[in-house]
């Protein structure tokens, strides 16, 4: 395990209460909070979380464990904004949209979604 200097401190998978089960995240703060939520039960420690204007993709990370997400997400439905967060976290852990990469997603993900929307949020390293 990497050094978490400079990472939030998150709360563990059974202290995680959303406000309400599907109730968006409105805010930047809200989203980040639900972003260190999903990292903790994913079991990866981003070095870096942003939420910024993107034009062309949902999110993005970086072979040095910085994810961003775009503004956007925030005014989207609450399944899709976990899916991209679900999504962008097991980047960290397998860096393309492989077999394994689709098992982990539905893992942590009721099915569905993650078929809709496949790989096509974001490029990430190595994409194909
Ligand atoms: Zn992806």
């Amino acid at each position: 395990m990497k050094g978490e200097t400079g990472i939030l401190p998150v709360s563990s998978e059974t202290g995680w209460k959303p406000v309400s089960p599907s109730s968006p995240y409105r805010t930047r703060s809200e989203f980040k909070r639900a972003v260190d939520a999903w990292a903790a039960r994913v079991k990866v420690s981003p070095e870096q979380v942003r939420i910024q204007r993107m034009t062309r993709k949902w999110a993005s990370c970086s072979t040095n464990g910085r994810v961003s997400f775009s503004a956007k997400l925030l005014r989207q439905p609450r399944a899709f904004q976990d899916y991209v967060i679900v999504h962008e976290l097991l980047h960290l852990r397998v860096p393309n949209h492989g077999k394994l990469f689709k098992s982990l997603l539905s893992v942590y993900l009721p099915n569905d979604i993650s078929r809709q929307k496949g790989g096509s949020i974001d490029l990430p390293v190595g994409s194909r």
